[in-house]
Protein backbone atom coordinates (compact mmCIF):
# COMPACT_ATOMS: atom_id res chain seq x y z
CA UNK A 1 0.00 0.00 0.00
CA UNK A 2 0.93 3.61 -0.75
CA UNK A 3 1.13 6.52 1.29
CA UNK A 4 -2.31 8.91 2.19
CA UNK A 5 -2.04 11.38 -0.33
CA UNK A 6 -1.94 14.57 2.32
CA UNK A 7 -3.21 17.10 -0.50
CA UNK A 8 -6.62 14.34 0.06
CA UNK A 9 -6.95 15.25 3.81
CA UNK A 10 -10.27 17.70 3.67
CA UNK A 11 -11.45 15.19 0.95
CA UNK A 12 -10.61 11.63 3.38
CA UNK A 13 -12.83 13.83 5.99
CA UNK A 14 -15.73 14.46 3.21
CA UNK A 15 -15.68 10.64 2.50
CA UNK A 16 -16.01 9.75 5.91
CA UNK A 17 -19.69 10.88 6.38
CA UNK A 18 -20.66 9.01 3.04
CA UNK A 19 -23.04 6.19 5.43
CA UNK A 20 -23.12 4.05 1.72
CA UNK A 21 -27.18 4.64 1.87
CA UNK A 22 -27.64 4.73 -1.80
CA UNK A 23 -29.97 7.80 -1.73
CA UNK A 24 -27.89 9.95 -3.73
CA UNK A 25 -27.96 7.19 -6.90
CA UNK A 26 -31.37 8.12 -8.32
CA UNK A 27 -30.35 11.81 -8.28
CA UNK A 28 -26.97 11.29 -10.58
CA UNK A 29 -27.69 11.37 -14.36
CA UNK A 30 -24.46 10.01 -14.90
CA UNK A 31 -25.53 6.77 -12.86
CA UNK A 32 -28.35 7.07 -14.42
CA UNK A 33 -27.45 6.98 -17.59
CA UNK A 34 -24.80 4.77 -16.81
CA UNK A 35 -26.16 1.46 -14.25
CA UNK A 36 -22.37 1.82 -13.07
CA UNK A 37 -21.85 2.21 -10.03
CA UNK A 38 -18.10 3.32 -9.93
CA UNK A 39 -20.39 6.62 -11.70
CA UNK A 40 -22.58 6.79 -9.38
CA UNK A 41 -21.67 10.04 -6.25
CA UNK A 42 -21.39 6.56 -4.17
CA UNK A 43 -18.79 4.97 -6.11
CA UNK A 44 -17.13 8.03 -6.73
CA UNK A 45 -16.74 9.01 -2.97
CA UNK A 46 -15.35 5.46 -3.12
CA UNK A 47 -12.71 5.84 -5.54
CA UNK A 48 -12.06 9.33 -3.55
CA UNK A 49 -11.47 7.75 -0.18
CA UNK A 50 -9.42 5.04 -1.62
CA UNK A 51 -7.30 7.76 -3.38
CA UNK A 52 -6.68 9.33 0.01
CA UNK A 53 -5.75 6.23 1.79
CA UNK A 54 -3.29 5.81 -1.24
CA UNK A 55 -5.28 2.28 -2.28
CA UNK A 56 -6.93 3.78 -5.64
CA UNK A 57 -4.21 5.07 -8.45
CA UNK A 58 -4.97 8.99 -8.87
CA UNK A 59 -4.85 7.67 -13.19
CA UNK A 60 -6.99 5.41 -14.65
CA UNK A 61 -10.84 5.11 -12.82
CA UNK A 62 -10.59 7.95 -10.47
CA UNK A 63 -9.34 10.46 -13.37
CA UNK A 64 -12.05 9.30 -15.85
CA UNK A 65 -14.53 9.09 -13.09
CA UNK A 66 -13.85 12.68 -11.94
CA UNK A 67 -14.34 14.72 -15.10
CA UNK A 68 -17.09 12.26 -16.45
CA UNK A 69 -19.07 13.59 -13.15
CA UNK A 70 -20.81 16.53 -14.09
CA UNK A 71 -20.39 18.56 -10.92
CA UNK A 72 -24.30 19.60 -10.78
CA UNK A 73 -23.92 18.55 -7.14
CA UNK A 74 -27.75 17.15 -7.49
CA UNK A 75 -26.42 14.37 -4.78
CA UNK A 76 -25.72 16.83 -2.15
CA UNK A 77 -29.09 18.01 -2.10
CA UNK A 78 -29.93 14.11 -2.08
CA UNK A 79 -27.51 12.85 0.61
CA UNK A 80 -29.10 13.40 4.50
CA UNK A 81 -25.48 12.94 6.06
CA UNK A 82 -24.27 15.95 3.92
CA UNK A 83 -21.61 14.62 2.40
CA UNK A 84 -20.36 18.22 0.75
CA UNK A 85 -19.60 16.65 -2.52
CA UNK A 86 -19.03 19.38 -4.43
CA UNK A 87 -15.84 20.35 -2.55
CA UNK A 88 -14.80 17.16 -2.55
CA UNK A 89 -14.81 16.94 -6.25
CA UNK A 90 -13.04 20.27 -6.95
CA UNK A 91 -9.68 19.14 -4.78
CA UNK A 92 -9.85 15.96 -5.98
CA UNK A 93 -9.74 17.23 -9.76
CA UNK A 94 -7.18 19.89 -8.50
CA UNK A 95 -4.88 16.88 -7.27
CA UNK A 96 -5.11 14.85 -9.93
CA UNK A 97 -3.92 18.26 -11.99
CA UNK A 98 -1.17 18.73 -10.14
CA UNK A 99 -0.46 15.23 -10.48
CA UNK A 100 -0.40 14.85 -14.43
CA UNK A 101 -3.07 12.55 -14.70
CA UNK A 102 -4.74 14.54 -17.13
CA UNK A 103 -2.37 15.23 -19.91
CA UNK A 104 -4.51 14.98 -23.24
CA UNK A 105 -4.57 17.88 -26.03
CA UNK A 106 -8.14 18.86 -24.75
CA UNK A 107 -7.45 19.28 -20.77
CA UNK A 108 -4.34 21.36 -22.08
CA UNK A 109 -6.23 23.69 -24.60
CA UNK A 110 -9.36 23.95 -21.92
CA UNK A 111 -6.29 24.79 -19.32
CA UNK A 112 -4.83 27.31 -21.44
CA UNK A 113 -7.67 29.08 -23.07
CA UNK A 114 -9.40 29.56 -18.99
CA UNK A 115 -6.13 30.98 -17.85
CA UNK A 116 -4.92 33.24 -20.99
CA UNK A 117 -8.80 34.15 -22.66
CA UNK A 118 -11.42 33.77 -20.24
CA UNK A 119 -9.68 35.00 -17.10
CA UNK A 120 -9.05 38.41 -19.23
CA UNK A 121 -11.75 40.84 -19.75
CA UNK A 122 -10.02 42.32 -22.70
CA UNK A 123 -8.63 39.76 -24.67
CA UNK A 124 -11.98 37.59 -24.06
CA UNK A 125 -13.76 40.68 -25.70
CA UNK A 126 -11.61 40.73 -28.63
CA UNK A 127 -12.18 37.13 -29.35
CA UNK A 128 -16.16 37.24 -29.18
CA UNK A 129 -15.88 40.50 -31.20
CA UNK A 130 -13.96 38.32 -33.64
CA UNK A 131 -16.63 35.24 -33.58
CA UNK A 132 -19.23 37.64 -33.77
CA UNK A 133 -17.59 39.43 -36.93
CA UNK A 134 -17.59 36.02 -38.25
CA UNK A 135 -20.92 34.87 -37.93
CA UNK A 136 -22.33 38.32 -39.21
CA UNK A 137 -20.23 37.05 -42.28
CA UNK A 138 -21.71 33.59 -42.36
CA UNK A 139 -18.40 32.18 -41.74
CA UNK A 140 -19.83 29.88 -38.85
CA UNK A 141 -21.95 28.36 -41.28
CA UNK A 142 -19.05 28.01 -43.85
CA UNK A 143 -17.28 26.16 -40.75
CA UNK A 144 -19.74 24.47 -39.77
CA UNK A 145 -19.49 21.73 -42.81
CA UNK A 146 -16.51 22.03 -42.94
CA UNK A 147 -15.02 21.41 -39.30
CA UNK A 148 -15.00 18.22 -37.35
CA UNK A 149 -18.33 16.79 -35.77
CA UNK A 150 -16.69 17.97 -32.12
CA UNK A 151 -15.59 21.30 -33.32
CA UNK A 152 -19.19 21.05 -34.90
CA UNK A 153 -20.97 21.07 -31.93
CA UNK A 154 -18.90 23.46 -29.90
CA UNK A 155 -19.58 25.79 -32.86
CA UNK A 156 -23.80 25.23 -32.46
CA UNK A 157 -23.54 26.17 -28.74
CA UNK A 158 -22.63 29.38 -29.59
CA UNK A 159 -25.60 31.98 -29.49
CA UNK A 160 -25.50 34.81 -31.88
CA UNK A 161 -22.88 37.56 -30.15
CA UNK A 162 -24.71 40.75 -29.30
CA UNK A 163 -23.54 43.78 -31.99
CA UNK A 164 -20.77 46.14 -30.71
CA UNK A 165 -23.28 48.46 -29.38
CA UNK A 166 -25.26 46.08 -27.62
CA UNK A 167 -21.96 44.81 -25.77
CA UNK A 168 -20.89 48.45 -24.37
CA UNK A 169 -20.36 48.44 -20.67
CA UNK A 170 -23.10 48.74 -18.03
CA UNK A 171 -22.26 52.43 -16.82
CA UNK A 172 -20.59 52.19 -13.11
CA UNK A 173 -23.89 53.65 -11.64
CA UNK A 174 -27.78 52.88 -12.12
CA UNK A 175 -29.77 55.51 -10.16
CA UNK A 176 -32.96 53.69 -8.77
CA UNK A 177 -36.27 54.71 -9.59
CA UNK A 178 -39.44 55.53 -7.50
CA UNK A 179 -38.61 55.49 -3.82
CA UNK A 180 -34.85 53.91 -3.12
CA UNK A 181 -34.46 51.05 -1.56
CA UNK A 182 -30.84 50.41 -0.86
CA UNK A 183 -27.59 50.30 -3.03
CA UNK A 184 -26.25 47.19 -4.25
CA UNK A 185 -23.06 45.69 -6.54
CA UNK A 186 -23.26 43.72 -9.54
CA UNK A 187 -20.82 41.40 -10.67
CA UNK A 188 -20.83 40.71 -14.01
CA UNK A 189 -18.09 37.99 -15.03
CA UNK A 190 -16.62 37.04 -17.99
CA UNK A 191 -19.12 35.22 -20.73
CA UNK A 192 -22.17 36.40 -19.66
CA UNK A 193 -21.08 40.47 -19.87
CA UNK A 194 -19.94 39.60 -23.29
CA UNK A 195 -22.31 36.91 -24.94
CA UNK A 196 -25.57 37.51 -22.46
CA UNK A 197 -24.97 41.51 -22.69
CA UNK A 198 -28.43 42.01 -23.15
CA UNK A 199 -29.51 39.79 -19.89
CA UNK A 200 -27.24 42.21 -18.39
CA UNK A 201 -28.78 45.01 -19.00
CA UNK A 202 -32.09 43.70 -18.14
CA UNK A 203 -30.64 42.87 -14.82
CA UNK A 204 -29.51 46.62 -13.81
CA UNK A 205 -32.87 47.84 -15.48
CA UNK A 206 -35.00 45.32 -12.96
CA UNK A 207 -32.81 46.46 -10.24
CA UNK A 208 -33.52 49.75 -10.89
CA UNK A 209 -37.21 49.40 -11.39
CA UNK A 210 -37.35 48.02 -7.70
CA UNK A 211 -35.35 51.15 -6.16
CA UNK A 212 -32.00 50.10 -6.02
CA UNK A 213 -28.94 51.71 -7.08
CA UNK A 214 -26.21 49.74 -8.84
CA UNK A 215 -22.57 49.88 -9.18
CA UNK A 216 -20.56 47.65 -11.52
CA UNK A 217 -17.22 47.93 -9.31
CA UNK A 218 -14.39 48.57 -12.24
CA UNK A 219 -11.80 46.37 -11.82
CA UNK A 220 -13.50 43.41 -11.20
CA UNK A 221 -12.68 39.64 -12.91
CA UNK A 222 -13.90 36.51 -13.65
CA UNK A 223 -14.91 33.74 -10.97
CA UNK A 224 -12.75 31.43 -11.36
CA UNK A 225 -16.00 28.89 -11.61
CA UNK A 226 -14.60 27.33 -14.35
CA UNK A 227 -10.96 27.25 -13.33
CA UNK A 228 -12.06 25.42 -10.64
CA UNK A 229 -14.55 22.72 -12.17
CA UNK A 230 -11.49 21.63 -14.46
CA UNK A 231 -9.19 21.29 -11.48
CA UNK A 232 -7.12 24.79 -11.52
CA UNK A 233 -8.17 25.71 -8.07
CA UNK A 234 -5.02 27.21 -7.59
CA UNK A 235 -5.84 30.07 -10.84
CA UNK A 236 -9.44 30.40 -8.94
CA UNK A 237 -8.40 30.96 -5.86
CA UNK A 238 -5.88 34.24 -6.85
CA UNK A 239 -9.24 34.89 -9.25
CA UNK A 240 -11.69 35.03 -6.02
CA UNK A 241 -8.96 37.00 -4.34
CA UNK A 242 -8.54 40.18 -6.57
CA UNK A 243 -12.62 40.21 -6.45
CA UNK A 244 -12.56 40.32 -2.94
CA UNK A 245 -10.31 43.12 -2.86
CA UNK A 246 -12.50 45.10 -5.32
CA UNK A 247 -15.57 44.27 -3.65
CA UNK A 248 -14.21 44.86 -0.31
CA UNK A 249 -13.25 48.48 -1.24
CA UNK A 250 -17.24 49.51 -0.86
CA UNK A 251 -19.85 48.89 1.96
CA UNK A 252 -22.74 47.47 -0.43
CA UNK A 253 -25.91 46.18 0.71
CA UNK A 254 -25.46 43.20 -1.57
CA UNK A 255 -23.38 41.84 -3.76
CA UNK A 256 -25.54 40.47 -7.11
CA UNK A 257 -25.39 38.37 -10.33
CA UNK A 258 -27.37 36.93 -12.51
CA UNK A 259 -25.07 33.62 -13.82
CA UNK A 260 -26.22 30.97 -11.53
CA UNK A 261 -22.42 28.98 -12.04
CA UNK A 262 -20.72 32.15 -10.73
CA UNK A 263 -22.62 32.70 -7.90
CA UNK A 264 -21.91 29.37 -6.56
CA UNK A 265 -18.25 30.20 -7.21
CA UNK A 266 -18.74 33.63 -5.24
CA UNK A 267 -20.30 32.48 -2.73
CA UNK A 268 -17.70 29.86 -1.86
CA UNK A 269 -15.13 32.40 -1.88
CA UNK A 270 -14.64 31.58 2.04
CA UNK A 271 -13.82 28.04 1.06
CA UNK A 272 -11.24 28.63 -1.42
CA UNK A 273 -9.88 31.37 0.37
CA UNK A 274 -10.47 31.35 4.24
CA UNK A 275 -10.60 34.46 6.26
CA UNK A 276 -9.96 36.44 3.03
CA UNK A 277 -12.95 35.71 0.84
CA UNK A 278 -15.67 35.62 4.17
CA UNK A 279 -17.09 39.09 4.01
CA UNK A 280 -17.89 38.89 0.06
CA UNK A 281 -19.00 36.08 0.11
CA UNK A 282 -21.63 36.88 2.99
CA UNK A 283 -23.31 39.16 0.36
CA UNK A 284 -23.06 37.40 -2.59
CA UNK A 285 -26.64 36.60 -4.18
CA UNK A 286 -28.20 35.86 -7.06
CA UNK A 287 -30.74 38.70 -8.49
CA UNK A 288 -34.07 36.52 -8.14
CA UNK A 289 -32.88 35.49 -4.73
CA UNK A 290 -32.58 38.74 -3.67
CA UNK A 291 -35.97 40.59 -5.52
CA UNK A 292 -38.09 37.83 -3.91
CA UNK A 293 -36.30 38.66 -0.39
CA UNK A 294 -36.87 42.22 -0.84
CA UNK A 295 -40.34 42.19 -2.45
CA UNK A 296 -40.36 42.36 -6.36
CA UNK A 297 -42.59 45.75 -7.56
CA UNK A 298 -45.72 44.50 -9.20
CA UNK A 299 -44.83 44.90 -12.77
CA UNK A 300 -46.31 47.42 -14.55
CA UNK A 301 -47.26 45.62 -17.94
CA UNK A 302 -47.87 41.83 -19.25
CA UNK A 303 -45.40 39.07 -20.56
CA UNK A 304 -48.51 36.91 -22.28
CA UNK A 305 -46.49 33.33 -22.26
CA UNK A 306 -46.71 29.71 -21.50
CA UNK A 307 -43.01 29.90 -19.66
CA UNK A 308 -41.10 26.72 -18.23
CA UNK A 309 -39.05 27.82 -15.82
CA UNK A 310 -35.70 25.52 -15.61
CA UNK A 311 -33.57 24.98 -12.67
CA UNK A 312 -29.65 25.93 -12.89
CA UNK A 313 -27.94 23.54 -10.87
CA UNK A 314 -25.76 25.68 -9.41
CA UNK A 315 -28.63 27.87 -7.87
CA UNK A 316 -31.02 24.77 -6.63
CA UNK A 317 -27.97 22.51 -5.87
CA UNK A 318 -25.29 25.05 -5.16
CA UNK A 319 -27.01 27.76 -3.97
CA UNK A 320 -29.99 26.08 -2.55
CA UNK A 321 -32.33 28.70 -4.34
CA UNK A 322 -35.14 26.53 -5.81
CA UNK A 323 -38.89 29.10 -4.97
CA UNK A 324 -37.38 32.30 -5.45
CA UNK A 325 -37.43 32.36 -9.76
CA UNK A 326 -41.17 30.33 -9.81
CA UNK A 327 -42.18 33.13 -7.21
CA UNK A 328 -41.41 36.18 -9.21
CA UNK A 329 -42.48 34.83 -12.50
CA UNK A 330 -45.69 34.17 -10.42
CA UNK A 331 -46.24 37.75 -10.50
CA UNK A 332 -45.79 38.68 -13.99
CA UNK A 333 -49.72 39.61 -15.57
CA UNK A 334 -50.39 36.96 -18.06
CA UNK A 335 -47.37 34.53 -17.76
CA UNK A 336 -48.53 30.52 -17.20
CA UNK A 337 -45.42 29.04 -15.38
CA UNK A 338 -46.25 25.56 -16.07
CA UNK A 339 -43.83 22.36 -14.74
CA UNK A 340 -42.17 20.05 -16.31
CA UNK A 341 -40.91 16.49 -15.15
CA UNK A 342 -37.60 16.76 -14.04
CA UNK A 343 -36.69 20.96 -13.59
CA UNK A 344 -33.90 20.02 -11.32
CA UNK A 345 -31.88 17.51 -13.07
CA UNK A 346 -28.61 19.02 -14.90
CA UNK A 347 -29.10 19.28 -18.82
CA UNK A 348 -25.71 18.40 -19.52
CA UNK A 349 -24.13 22.05 -19.82
CA UNK A 350 -21.70 21.64 -16.66
CA UNK A 351 -18.71 24.38 -17.31
CA UNK A 352 -17.38 23.44 -20.53
CA UNK A 353 -18.56 19.72 -19.76
CA UNK A 354 -20.77 19.88 -23.02
CA UNK A 355 -17.42 20.27 -24.66
CA UNK A 356 -14.97 17.89 -22.84
CA UNK A 357 -17.90 14.88 -22.92
CA UNK A 358 -19.96 15.15 -25.63
CA UNK A 359 -21.49 11.91 -25.66
CA UNK A 360 -22.77 11.86 -22.02
CA UNK A 361 -23.70 15.28 -22.57
CA UNK A 362 -25.47 14.58 -25.37
CA UNK A 363 -27.80 11.77 -23.23
CA UNK A 364 -28.02 14.48 -20.20
CA UNK A 365 -29.49 16.96 -22.53
CA UNK A 366 -32.06 14.28 -24.29
CA UNK A 367 -33.62 13.56 -21.12
CA UNK A 368 -34.30 17.18 -20.46
CA UNK A 369 -35.62 17.83 -23.92
CA UNK A 370 -37.81 15.05 -23.15
CA UNK A 371 -39.09 16.53 -19.91
CA UNK A 372 -39.25 20.27 -21.72
CA UNK A 373 -40.96 19.19 -25.21
CA UNK A 374 -43.94 17.37 -23.42
CA UNK A 375 -44.53 20.65 -21.27
CA UNK A 376 -44.64 22.88 -24.60
CA UNK A 377 -43.91 26.28 -23.31
CA UNK A 378 -43.49 28.81 -25.69
CA UNK A 379 -40.61 30.43 -23.31
CA UNK A 380 -38.14 28.25 -21.38
CA UNK A 381 -36.66 30.26 -18.48
CA UNK A 382 -32.91 29.50 -17.00
CA UNK A 383 -30.32 32.01 -14.93
CA UNK A 384 -27.54 30.55 -16.23
CA UNK A 385 -25.18 31.47 -19.47
CA UNK A 386 -24.06 27.82 -19.78
CA UNK A 387 -27.44 25.98 -19.60
CA UNK A 388 -28.91 29.33 -21.96
CA UNK A 389 -26.51 27.53 -24.49
CA UNK A 390 -27.40 24.10 -23.68
CA UNK A 391 -31.17 24.15 -23.64
CA UNK A 392 -31.12 26.39 -26.99
CA UNK A 393 -28.89 23.62 -28.58
CA UNK A 394 -31.48 21.13 -27.80
CA UNK A 395 -34.71 23.12 -28.65
CA UNK A 396 -32.96 23.70 -32.39
CA UNK A 397 -32.28 19.85 -32.06
CA UNK A 398 -35.60 18.84 -31.54
CA UNK A 399 -37.12 21.62 -34.06
CA UNK A 400 -39.11 22.96 -30.50
CA UNK A 401 -40.92 25.75 -30.69
CA UNK A 402 -39.54 27.44 -27.59
CA UNK A 403 -37.20 30.56 -26.75
CA UNK A 404 -34.97 30.16 -24.16
CA UNK A 405 -34.47 33.29 -21.96
CA UNK A 406 -33.18 34.45 -18.49
CA UNK A 407 -35.86 35.05 -15.91
CA UNK A 408 -34.77 38.75 -15.32
CA UNK A 409 -35.07 39.31 -19.02
CA UNK A 410 -38.62 38.48 -18.79
CA UNK A 411 -39.38 41.01 -15.48
CA UNK A 412 -37.71 43.40 -17.72
CA UNK A 413 -40.48 42.86 -20.63
CA UNK A 414 -43.24 43.17 -17.88
CA UNK A 415 -42.06 46.24 -16.35
CA UNK A 416 -41.52 47.90 -19.94
CA UNK A 417 -44.38 46.47 -22.11
CA UNK A 418 -47.29 48.99 -21.49
CA UNK A 419 -50.28 48.19 -19.40
S1 LIG B 1 -22.24 15.88 -9.09
FE1 LIG B 1 -23.96 15.18 -10.41
S2 LIG B 1 -23.00 13.78 -11.89
FE2 LIG B 1 -21.52 14.07 -10.21
S3 LIG B 1 -21.89 12.39 -8.79
FE3 LIG B 1 -23.16 14.11 -8.07
S4 LIG B 1 -25.17 13.84 -9.05
FE4 LIG B 1 -23.68 12.53 -10.15
S1 LIG C 1 -26.60 9.87 -0.14
FE1 LIG C 1 -24.76 10.67 0.87
S2 LIG C 1 -24.34 9.19 2.52
FE2 LIG C 1 -25.76 8.17 1.08
S3 LIG C 1 -24.40 7.08 -0.37
FE3 LIG C 1 -24.83 9.10 -1.29
S4 LIG C 1 -23.10 10.38 -0.61
FE4 LIG C 1 -23.10 8.56 0.73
Amino acid sequence: MKEPIKELASVYQGTLDCVHCGLCLTSCPTYLATGRETSSPRGRVYLMRGAAEGRVELTGLLAEEAHLCLGCRACETACPAGVPYGAMLEETRAVLQASGARTSMAARLERGLLRNVVAHKNRLRAVVGLLGFAQRLGLDRLAARLLPASLRDALALMPRVPSGPDRAPLPETTPAQGERRGRVAFFTGCLMSEVFAPVQQATVRVLAANGFEVVVPAGQGCCGALHAHAGDLEHARGLARHNAAVFGRDDFDAILLDSAGCGAAMREAGHWIPGEGDAMASKVRDVCEFLDAVGLRTPTGRYDARVCYDDPCHLVHGQGVEAAPRRLLRQVPGLELVAHANPTRCCGAAGTYNLTQPEMSAIVLADKMDALCAADPEVIATGNPGCMMQLAKGVAGRGARARVVHPVEILDAAYRTPA
